[in-house]
């Protein structure tokens, strides 16, 4: 006898519900799909014990037709596709018909659902797939569905169920990323009676972000707003300065769907680099807009990792319109190195407050007084002549080695500035302080005015003073210096080529890019795929290993970045410039500091050293009259 068996359809129903349903936050998701294609302006979502219990989700949406919920129900029952072609053109979050039929094969299932041409709705209730209630009824237009006790014939499952505070953190991050792709519609999130979250669904994405994430996130954001071949990049993107640190604050959004992208991600990640401290991480909330023609994207409802058919493309969107927001960033954000101090009272900054406010303030404030002082009353050098009517000569760049420990100290003093610019960025009433725009700069002759604890060169330009940290502005410019004269590499031919052995993406990236290959300074040519022969390699890093690099350069084309030269030459660099560089407390001439002064305003680079501290900061003569309280 054979032993192959059809199986029955409740034991089918529950695979195939395993499929679409394995947590609380998958019904959440699926039921708040529903109310978005419903049409709904308002959702609520409220959960108890972590969507393990009850699940509630009600829309202001269409409603179902009294007749149609139980068909609703059915595996593969959708109103939102009848034919193949309309595969095609979906424009609506859910299309399977699965969701609903996977849910009420594992949970006990109330719906109550009105048209709005309707005088009466449907009261429905479905438990493991058995209706137990289907009556007409009275009730407001739209639909609530309500879910109890996930998984409770199925206890295997139970019991893979986390802690209730996780799968509720697992359902506020769903909620919180479908909020964010439709700010037009106002979510309300209750979790075990208590609110979680509002957005405002006024269709403002600035408001969307604003809801979701808070003020002091949205605060740190600029604008990003770029077309690129037909794509259009919109949302928001960090400023340098506000970086976090893990990629856990990049969301993507394609096509009003949440996506997880690992080209979007790169692309981000590179526009940043080299104005970003190291191991910090962009945050960004972007938008994008393919129009299905021109790009195959492969988002499947239940997959939010996507492919697409031209990852260069997208690459190149993302990328460009990141950079593109990053080079206008400062245009329409004055940095304000101080807060005005009426809002705090004498008590408040007596030293034994311990109000963290004051605290912060009092951190800050004092460097603002010190900058002042230095300057009014006992510049450490007499004012010169304006830079421009003499003449600059650059300093060659010593190498000098041994000094890395003298650079230690004033690197700690960056950061406790920077430190204290990351706190006022976690609490936006504290002093923010941001480097300062070329733009804003452009136009003045900077007059040198000396120089603070042998680190900061103090220049007045029109009616605002600048601090420059004279090491990070050094290192900066030598370090683009050797960026710029390294646009293609020289090879130190090797004397018997070098086998290395790829992935088979690999060997083809490397095969498909003579050109790029070339510009880094390599010669590999394909051998035997997936191996490569390397023949030649950059002068500069001829002691290394190629099997260590060939591999990342190959990686680099992969992930299709717009410059495949290798990070290790970004690090060289750095490394360079670093030890190169006039360090903090080297005496240094006045012309030294005035070449220096002179590069940084010159320049549209100079803003952040390579390492993404700022370099420039700016104080006003508005501000210090505030200071003063000669003007309020
Ligand atoms: P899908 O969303 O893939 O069509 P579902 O199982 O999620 O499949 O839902 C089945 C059908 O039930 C939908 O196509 C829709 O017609 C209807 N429906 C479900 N939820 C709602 C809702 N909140 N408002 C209006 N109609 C709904
Ligand atoms: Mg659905």
């Amino acid at each position: 006898m054979g032993s192959i068996n059809v199986l029955g359809k409740e034991i089918s129903e529950l695979i195939a519900a395993g499929e679409v349903i394995d947590r609380p936050s998958a019904i959440v998701k699926e039921l708040t799909e529903n109310a978005i294609d419903s049409g709904a302006s308002l959702v609520t979502i409220e959960i108890k014990n972590g969507g393990r219990t009850f699940i509630r989700v009600t829309d202001n949406g269409c409603g179902i037709a009294y007749e149609d919920v139980p068909t609703a129900f059915l595996r593969h029952a959708t109103s939102k596709i009848s034919k193949q072609s309309d595969l095609d053109s979906i424009m609506t979050l859910g299309f399977r018909g699965e969701a609903l039929a996977s849910i009420c094969a594992v949970a006990k299932v109330d719906v109550l659902t009105k048209r709005p041409e309707d005088s009466l709705g449907c009261k429905y209730r479905i438990c493991a797939n058995v209706q137990e209630e289907y009556e007409q009824t009275g009730c407001p237009d739209g639909t609530t569905v309500i879910v109890r006790d996930i998984f409770y014939n199925v206890p295997a499952r139970l019991k893979f169920l986390k802690k209730d505070v996780t799968e509720g953190n697992a359902i506020a991050a769903i909620v919180s990323k479908l909020a964010l792709s439709h700010p037009d519609v106002s979510f309300r999130f209750i979790r075990d009676n208590k609110n979680d979250l509002l957005t405002a669904g006024d269709g403002k994405l600035r408001s969307a972000v604003y809801c979701v994430f808070g003020k002091e996130f949205a605060a740190s954001l600029l604008p990003v707003d770029y077309s690129y071949n037909g794509i259009k990049v919109t949302g928001f993107t960090c400023k340098p300065l506000m970086a976090k640190a893990n990629h856990s604050f990049q969301n993507f959004f394609i096509n009003n769907r949440y996506v997880k992208s690992m080209t979007c991600m790169h692309a981000v990640d590179e526009a940043y680099s080299n104005s970003i401290m190291t191991g910090k991480v962009p945050s960004c909330v972007l938008y994008l807009a393919i129009p299905p023609e021109i790009i195959d994207v492969n988002v499947h409802p239940t997959k939010i990792e996507v492919r697409f058919s031209n990852e260069k493309l997208i690459y190149d969107s993302v990328y460009f319109a990141v950079k593109n927001a990053l080079m206008t960033e400062d245009k329409e954000h004055e940095m304000n190195i101080t807060q005005p101090q009426r809002k705090f009272t004498d008590a408040q900054l007596h030293p034994m407050f311990k109000d963290e406010k004051a605290e912060q303030l009092k951190m800050t404030a004092p460097k603002v007084e010190q900058v002042a002082f230095q300057q009014t009353g006992k510049p450490a050098y007499t004012p010169t002549a304006p830079l421009n009517s003499r003449v600059i000569q650059r300093p060659e760049p010593a190498v000098d080695v041994q000094n890395d420990k003298d650079d230690k100290e004033p690197l700690e003093e960056n950061e406790k500035f920077q430190y204290i610019s990351q706190s006022s960025f976690e609490r936006p009433q504290q002093p923010v302080s941001e480097p300062v725009a070329e733009s804003e700069i452009e136009e003045i002759v900077p007059t040198v005015i000396g120089e603070v604890f042998k680190t900061y060169i103090i220049v007045q330009a029109g009616e605002d003073i600048y601090m420059i940290d004279k090491h990070a502005a050094h290192e900066r410019f030598i370090f683009e210096k050797l960026k710029s004269d390294v646009k293609s590499l020289d090879t130190q031919m090797l004397l018997e080529p070098v086998m290395v052995q790829l992935s088979f993406e690999e060997y083809d990236a490397i095969a498909q890019n003579p050109e790029k290959v070339q510009k880094t300074g390599f010669i590999i040519e394909p051998d035997l795929a997936p191996t490569v022969a390397v023949k030649g390699v950059p002068v500069m890093i001829a002691d290394i290993n190629p099997a260590d690099l060939v591999p990342q350069i190959a990686q680099n084309l992969i992930n299709s970045k717009v410059d495949p030269q290798l990070d290790i030459f970004d690090e060289l660099f750095h490394s360079i410039a670093c030890r190169s560089a006039i360090k903090a407390n080297d005496d240094s001439s006045i012309s030294e500091l005035e070449v220096i002064v002179k590069a940084v305003f010159n320049s549209d680079n100079l803003k952040y050293c390579p390492h993404g501290r700022p370099i420039m900061i700016k104080l006003s003569k508005k501000d210090i009259e505030k200071q003063f309280k000669r003007i309020v």
